[in-house]
């Protein structure tokens, strides 16, 4: 369909599993495209180190979403973006970018994750941040909830065992002492978390292009993508 109203830049999703690469896989696809990166999974995170913080039990769906609610209203989770260090997380002014990577936080991000309030809290924001397009999402329910209508969705995942591989080599370059059996059962139940939950479980939305990194280097997952953005971008455009 040819029209003469300007379109918007595309928008891209990426979902998936833990460890799949996805940050380091949308954050290079921004790059190359010269989009904006969203890392949703970063306002969970802020929301459970928030949580963890001011003593509220993270089992306690309730005191977490109004937690959620009023960081929202507060505007106290922002992304900044730094020229040199890439995409940084504030809450209420401090940077935390490094300290929502703590595994406990992580573990802490998939349970409010479930919560409806805390979902509904965060949704708004990542759809503001998302709506002039020009943009990668990386998160799990990008392309089935946030925005189901994305112009380019990417399912990204692989294999258990490269996934956690992956993972305890991240935290064990961060200093973490973790070992690749704690790592493999904390994916484990992460994955189980985030697949079986009520609300916007982790699932290849039914349009999505599947993208299995297992035996694929992250710059030649990205090529692919890129390739497929522009190929989409250019049928947009025409
Ligand atoms: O991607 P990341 O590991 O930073 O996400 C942390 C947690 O936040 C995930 O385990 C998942 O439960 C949750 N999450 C989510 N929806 C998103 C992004 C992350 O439920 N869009």
């Amino acid at each position: 369909m040819s029209s003469t109203a300007p379109r918007r830049p595309p928008i891209v999703a990426i979902d998936g599993p833990a460890g799949a690469g996805k940050s380091t896989v949308a954050k290079r696809l921004a790059e190359a495209l010269g989009f904006v990166l969203v890392d949703t999974g970063a306002l969970y995170r802020a929301v459970a180190l928030a949580a963890l913080r001011a003593g509220v039990a993270r089992q306690d769906a309730e005191a977490v979403s109004t937690l959620a609610r009023s960081l929202v209203e507060r505007r106290a989770i922002a992304f900044e973006r730094d020229a040199t260090r890439g995409l940084r997380v504030r809450l209420d002014g401090e940077d935390v970018t490094d300290a929502i990577r703590a595994p406990d936080v992580g573990m802490g991000a998939s349970t409010v994750s479930a919560y409806k309030g805390v979902r509904d809290a965060l949704l708004d924001l990542q759809r503001q941040a998302g709506h002039q397009g020009g943009v990668v999402l990386e998160g799990r329910d990008i392309g089935t909830v946030v925005f189901p209508d994305a112009d380019v969705k990417f399912f990204l995942t692989a294999r258990i065992e490269v996934r956690a591989q992956r993972r305890f080599d991240e935290l064990t370059a961060a200093g973490s002492k973790t070992t690749l059996d704690e790592t493999l059962a904390d994916l484990k139940r992460r994955d189980e978390q985030d697949t079986s939950r009520a609300i916007a479980p982790l699932r290849q939305a039914p349009d999505a292009v599947l993208v299995d990194s297992s035996d694929l280097a992250a710059d030649d997952a990205v090529a692919r993508m890129a390739a497929e953005v522009r190929s989409k971008a250019a049928e947009r455009a025409q």
